[in-house]
C-alpha cells in the first residue's frame, strides 16, 4: 500500500458505503425486510440486525437532505402542513418525507414497521410520536439513566451502575418480544453475539481513530471527514462492512500519521468543534476554517451523534442480554455527557490534541445540542483561557445561515489566534 491507494480511500469507500445503504433501504420493502426507525444516540443496530431488520436513521435522512441542498424544499412542506419554524429542522424534514411517501434524494426510505427511541434527546420521544400518528407505527422507547451531575459517573461493580443497568436490561428483554413479533423470526441469541462481536470491533478501531488525531498535522477533520465515518459508524454499526471500514480508516491514518500527512495542506490551528455542522453550507463551512489553515482534531459531534461508539466499549459475548445493556448505558450516557457535561470532556482533550482554539456552534432549531453553550465557553475562558468563537446558524434552514456574517467572525477569530500566538513568540 502506497500514499495514492491509501490516502483518502475512508472518504471514498464511505460515500460508495452510503449510496449502498439508501439504495438497500429503497429495496427493503421488496425483500419483505421490515424497517425500524431508530436514533443516533442509542439505535440498538446489533439487536435488530440479529433479527433481520433494516435501521433507518431518520437524523441521517434529514442531514443528507440539507447536504444535498433541498432540506428547504422539506422544510417549507412540513411548515405548510402546521409545523412551527423554530422546531427541531430534523423532524420537519422527516414529516415532508413521510408525506412524500419515503421519495428522498438518495433512494426512497421506507415506512416504520417499530421505532425505536431512547430518552437522549426529547424532540425523540415527540417525533415518535408522529409516527405513531401518521402510521400506527408501534413505538418503544428505552429510558436510560443518565449522569446525575458532572463527574459522578458510576462503573460496572458500583451498586448504583448495576441498579441502572438492570433497569436497562429489562427494558432490553421486553422490546425483543416486540421485535419478534414485527420481524416475525424468533431472537436467536448466538446471532446477537455474531453483531455484538462486530460492534466491538468497530470500537475498538473507533477508538484508536479519534486517538490518532493527536499527532500533528491533524490526520483528518473531525468536521467533514469526521461526518462521513459517523454516518458508517451508525448505519453499518454490528456489521462486518462496518468493522472492516473503521479498521482500514485506522490504516490509512496510521499512515498519514507517520509520514506527516496532514487533513489540511498547511496546519495553522488546531481547533475543536462543539455543536452540529452546518449543513446548508458543508462544504463551505468547513473551507471557511481550512483557508486559514484551521483543522477540526476533534469534535463533541464524533462522540454524541455516534451514540458514544467512539469510547470503544467491549461487550461480553458470554451474557449478551446483560452485556448490551451494560454497552447501552456506558454509550448512551456518554454521548448525553458529551452534551450536557462537556466542559470537562473539552478541558481533558486541550493537551493531548494541543488544541488553540474552541468552536461552539448553536443551532436555532437544536435546543438539546446547543443549551448551555455560552456556559461552557465562560467555563473553559475560566479554567484554561483558551480562544473560541460562537457561531449561531442552523443545520437544515439555510434561512438562517449567513455566511458573508459568518466568514466575518471566523476571520477575526483567526485574526485574534495569529496575534496571539505572535505576542506569545515575542514575549
Ligand atoms: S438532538 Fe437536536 S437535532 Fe437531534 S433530534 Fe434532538 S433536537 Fe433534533
Amino acid at each position: 500500500m502506497d500514499s495514492s491507494t491509501l490516502v483518502g480511500r475512508g472518504v471514498a469507500d464511505g460515500a460508495r458505503m452510503f449510496r449502498e445503504w439508501f439504495a438497500s433501504l429503497t429495496e427493503a420493502p421488496e425483500r419483505g425486510q421490515p424497517a425500524a426507525y431508530v436514533f443516533v444516540m442509542g439505535s440498538f443496530n446489533e439487536l435488530l440486525l440479529a433479527f433481520g431488520m433494516a435501521p433507518v436513521f431518520p437524523e441521517i435522512n434529514s442531514l443528507q437532505m440539507a447536504v444535498r441542498r433541498v432540506a428547504h424544499e422539506y422544510l417549507n412542506e412540513a411548515e405548510d402542513y402546521g409545523y412551527s419554524p423554530d422546531i427541531c429542522g430534523y423532524v420537519k424534514a422527516d414529516v415532508a418525507l413521510q408525506l412524500r411517501k419515503g421519495k428522498h434524494p438518495m433512494g426512497m426510505i421506507p415506512k416504520p414497521d417499530v421505532a425505536i427511541l431512547t430518552n437522549a434527546c426529547n424532540t425523540y420521544l415527540k417525533w415518535g410520536e408522529i409516527w405513531e400518528r401518521m402510521h400506527g407505527t408501534p413505538v418503544f422507547t428505552v429510558d436510560v439513566p443518565g449522569t446525575r451531575a458532572s463527574g459522578q459517573q458510576t462503573w460496572p461493580g458500583d451498586p448504583d451502575f448495576e441498579r441502572d443497568r438492570l433497569y436497562v436490561e429489562r427494558q432490553i428483554r421486553e422490546l425483543i418480544p416486540l421485535l419478534e413479533r414485527v420481524s416475525k423470526k424468533k431472537f436467536d441469541i448466538d446471532r446477537l453475539r455474531e453483531t455484538m462481536g462486530h460492534a466491538n470491533d468497530m470500537g475498538a478501531a473507533f477508538k484508536e481513530l479519534i486517538a490518532l488525531n493527536r499527532s500533528t498535522p491533524a490526520v483528518f477533520n473531525a468536521v467533514s471527514e469526521g461526518t462521513i465515518y459517523l454516518g458508517v459508524a451508525n448505519g453499518f454499526r454490528g456489521t462486518p462492512e462496518g468493522a472492516a471500514y473503521f479498521r482500514d480508516l485506522v490504516e490509512e491514518m496510521t499512515f498519514k500519521a507517520a509520514n506527516g500527512i496532514g487533513t489540511v495542506t498547511d496546519e495553522k490551528h488546531r481547533l475543536v468543534f462543539v455543536g452540529v455542522p452546518c449543513y446548508p453550507i458543508f462544504r463551505r463551512f468547513n473551507e471557511l476554517f481550512s483557508e486559514w489553515g484551521g483543522a477540526f482534531v476533534s469534535s463533541t459531534y464524533l462522540w454524541f451523534a455516534s451514540g458514544g461508539a467512539g469510547l470503544g466499549w467491549q461487550y461480553d459475548l458470554s451474557r449478551p442480554i446483560e452485556s448490551l445493556a451494560e454497552g447501552t448505558l456506558i454509550s448512551v450516557r456518554h454521548a448525553m455527557d458529551s452534551m450536557f457535561f462537556q466542559d470537562r470532556a473539552l478541558l481533558e482533550l486541550i493537551d493531548p490534541y494541543k488544541v488553540d482554539g474552541i468552536v461552539f456552534h448553536g443551532i436555532k432549531s437544536c435546543r438539546t445540542t446547543s443549551t448551555g453553550l455560552s456556559d461552557t465557553r465562560r467555563v473553559l475562558t475560566e479554567k484554561r483561557d483558551i480562544p473560541s468563537l460562537f457561531l449561531e446558524s442552523d443545520m437544515m434552514d439555510r434561512r438562517v445561515v449567513s455566511e458573508a456574517q459568518m466568514k466575518n467572525r471566523i476571520d477575526a477569530f483567526f485574526e485574534g489566534l495569529v496575534s496571539r500566538k505572535l505576542a506569545k513568540v515575542g514575549a
